[in-house]
């Protein structure tokens, strides 16, 4: 089965309430526009913006940025899964390079999100990405071998299956550095191998993206990329105009 192309948008920490409903009403031609042309959406806002985003566009795929893997407890300014679900929200990023290196994620911390992620049905984009000192060092895959093997450990084979990874070099987010298409290609394959090594043939339903300042211009040499299956997007996916852009131009 092919796999479809995914572009999700990553807001981070922008966008009030009322500017997060203004982009819903208007997700609405987006979501039609991507149907038209066979490709799957989604936005992640901050916590405070989720129901509204819902609300107005409830077809939308709509993501948390975070989660804890308590359902509850003493954990001040966390949100628990059964607090997402119950505002109709099933998706999760989890591991994104700003949660690793501001708020001291780990890849130890990232398998207890996976795996409450797990229990509770919901679909996750797990990111992984080495930071530029790794990259010039050539170290690249030894990192992503390990934060996909401790990132991953003890999941369930159909969880696997529907998840979605996100390659993110750190040193490409925010910084309008892309890595190169050949690069994209070649660490999205060989996250498909190791996905293929833990897990068996599910690597091949699983959807990797590619992420680190796509543009619309840009968007089109990812997506060629046979194990690229799509993008998060930061800067790019603020705007409805420039989100249309990039289906456009997928
Ligand atoms: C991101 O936030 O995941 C990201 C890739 O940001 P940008 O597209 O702005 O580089």
């Amino acid at each position: 089965m092919a796999r479809r192309k995914l572009l999700f948008g990553n807001w981070k920490m922008n966008k009030t309430i009322a500017e997060s409903r203004d982009f819903a009403k208007e997700s609405k031609q987006l979501l039609k526009f991507a149907n038209e042309k066979g490709v799957d959406i989604g936005v992640a806002p901050v916590y405070l913006s989720l129901a509204a985003v819902k609300e107005e566009n409830p077809e939308l795929t709509v993501a948390a940025e975070n989660c804890h893997y308590e359902d509850h407890g003493a954990f001040t300014g966390e949100i628990a899964i059964p607090m997402l679900k119950e505002i109709g929200i099933s998706w999760v990023i989890i591991g994104h390079s700003e949660r690793r290196s501001y708020f001291g994620e780990t890849d130890e911390t990232c398998n207890k999100k996976l795996l409450a992620l797990q229990a509770a049905n919901m679909t996750p984009i797990y990111c992984v990405g080495e930071t530029l000192e790794q990259f010039e060092a050539g170290k690249t895959k030894a990192v992503i071998k390990e934060q996909i093997e401790k990132g991953l450990a003890n999941l369930d084979k159909e969880f696997v299956n529907k998840m979605v990874i996100a390659y993110e070099p750190v040193w490409s987010i925010g910084t309008g550095k892309n890595a190169s298409k050949e690069i994209a290609q070649d660490i999205c394959s060989f996250i498909r191998e190791l996905v293929h090594e833990q897990f068996g043939e599910v690597s091949e339903n699983v959807r990797i993206l590619y992420g680190g300042s796509v543009k619309p211009e840009n968007v089109h040499d990812y997506l060629l990329q046979a194990d690229v299956d799509g993008a998060l997007v930061g800067g790019a996916s603020l705007k409805v105009e420039s989100f249309k852009a990039l289906i456009q131009n997928i």
